[in-house]
C-alpha cells in the first residue's frame, strides 16, 4: 500500500514538501477484516485543522503515520461476509492506493442512479453540511433571501441549489468569473470577493438584495462575514459552517469590525459540525439523493487523476482552482 504522511506541523500554507508518500507490504487479512483498493480520495479544508498538532473536534494528524479522509474503493480481497469481494465501499481511510480495515470501517455505498464518487460530495459529507446548515442550523424558511459565500464550492453550491428552490432571493459570493457564471446560469446572483474590500463587497451585495438576508451561509469569514453582516435584516440567522480565509493564518486575525449588527438586528448565530448530525443522514439522502440521480440538483467536481497528486488536490481548495468538489480518481 502505498500512503501519504505529513512530517512536520505547517505553519501557514502546506508546503509541498512536507507530504510524502511512503509504501508498506500489508499484513495477510485477519479475520473480520477486508481489504480496499480506494477509486476516489477526497480532500476537504477540514484536513488542514487536522494538520495542526491541537485536538478541535477531531484528533490531529500524527506525524508520519498515514492521513486519513473520505474515500470510496472496491473490496479487492475478504474476511467479512458483510462485505464480499465486489462491494463498493465508503470509508475514512483515504490518503492512500490500498487500506485494510474491519467491517466496522466501512459503509455500503448506497443504490442510487450516480455516479459513486458522488458519495464523497454533493451526496455525502459536504452534500450533508449544506441541508443541514441551512435546514437545521439557519432554519430556512420559504422565501427567504439567503446570502452563501463560497457559493460554487462543494458545500455552497448544494446550499445556493436548495435555497433557491424554496423561493427568495440567492446571492453567492465567489472567487472567479468562471464560478459567477456557473451560479449566475443557476438563477443565483453572483458578487465576486476578489480585489474588493469589506465596503465594496457590501456595497455590491445591498444591489444584489436591497432589502438585506434572511440568512446567511458563512463558509469563509473576513471580508465575507463583515460585509454580510452589513446587509442583514431583522432576525436573520448565521450558521458559521466554515471560515476558510482563516486556515492558514499563522496568528489569529481580528473578528469583524461591525459585529455590532447583530446586536442591531437581533440576528442568531451559530456554528455546527456535521458529524453532529449524522443521524439526520438518511433523511437527507431520501431528499437529495433523487433530486440529483434526475439532474434537478446539479453538481460539479474538479478531478486529478493518481495518488500523486493529493496533496496538490488539497493544496487547490486554498488558492481557490477547484469548480465544485474537489477529487482525486486512483
Ligand atoms: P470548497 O469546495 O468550497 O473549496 C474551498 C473554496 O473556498 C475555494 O474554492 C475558494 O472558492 C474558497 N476559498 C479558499 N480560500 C479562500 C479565502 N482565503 N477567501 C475566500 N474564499 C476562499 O470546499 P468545501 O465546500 O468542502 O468547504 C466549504 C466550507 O465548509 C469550508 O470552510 C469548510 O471548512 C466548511 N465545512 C464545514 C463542515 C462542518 O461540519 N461545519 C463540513 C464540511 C465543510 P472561491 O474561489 O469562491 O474563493
Amino acid at each position: 500500500s502505498r500512503y501519504f504522511v505529513i512530517n512536520d506541523r505547517p505553519q501557514g500554507m502546506p508546503e509541498r514538501g512536507l507530504f510524502e508518500l511512503h509504501t508498506i507490504e500489508l499484513p495477510s487479512l485477519k479475520d473480520g477484516e477486508v481489504r480496499v483498493r480506494n477509486t476516489w480520495l477526497s480532500v476537504d479544508p477540514y484536513m488542514r485543522g487536522r494538520m495542526n498538532g491541537i485536538k478541535t473536534y477531531v484528533e490531529p494528524f500524527e506525524l508520519n503515520a498515514p492521513l486519513e479522509g473520505g474515500a470510496i474503493g472496491e473490496v479487492i480481497e475478504s474476511r467479512n461476509s458483510r462485505f464480499p469481494e465486489g462491494s463498493k465501499v465508503l470509508h475514512n481511510a483515504g490518503w492512500r492506493d490500498v487500506a485494510q480495515l474491519t467491517g466496522e470501517a466501512l459503509d455500503p455505498l448506497p443504490k442510487l442512479e450516480v455516479p459513486e464518487q458522488a458519495y464523497l460530495g454533493v451526496l455525502g459529507m459536504p452534500g450533508m453540511t449544506a441541508w443541514t446548515g441551512l435546514n437545521l442550523i439557519a432554519e430556512m424558511r420559504e422565501g427567504d433571501n439567503v446570502l452563501v459565500s463560497a457559493a460554487s464550492g462543494a458545500v455552497g453550491s448544494l446550499v445556493v441549489q436548495l435555497a433557491k428552490a424554496k423561493g427568495g432571493t440567492v446571492v453567492g459570493i465567489a472567487g472567479s468569473q468562471e464560478k459567477l457564471d456557473w451560479l449566475e446560469s443557476h438563477g443565483i446572483k453572483a458578487i465576486s470577493y476578489r480585489d474588493k474590500n469589506a465596503e465594496q463587497l457590501s456595497a455590491d451585495l445591498k444591489q444584489a438584495c436591497p432589502e438585506g438576508f434572511d440568512v446567511y451561509f458563512e463558509n469563509v469569514g473576513d471580508i465575507c462575514l463583515e460585509a454580510a453582516l452589513t446587509n442583514l435584516r431583522l432576525g436573520a440567522r448565521i450558521a458559521i459552517c466554515g471560515l476558510i480565509a482563516r486556515y492558514n493564518d499563522e496568528t489569529p486575525g481580528h473578528g469583524p469590525s461591525n459585529l455590532d449588527m447583530v446586536l442591531i438586528q437581533r440576528a442568531h448565530i451559530q456554528g455546527f459540525i456535521v458529524l453532529d448530525h449524522w443521524s439526520q443522514y438518511p433523511r437527507f439522502l431520501e431528499e437529495v439523493g433523487p433530486q440529483v440521480a434526475n439532474g434537478e440538483i446539479d453538481y460539479e467536481e474538479t478531478i486529478e487523476d493518481g495518488l500523486e497528486r493529493m496533496p496538490d488536490a488539497f493544496l487547490k481548495l486554498f488558492e481557490g482552482s477547484n469548480r465544485g468538489k474537489m477529487l482525486v480518481r486512483l
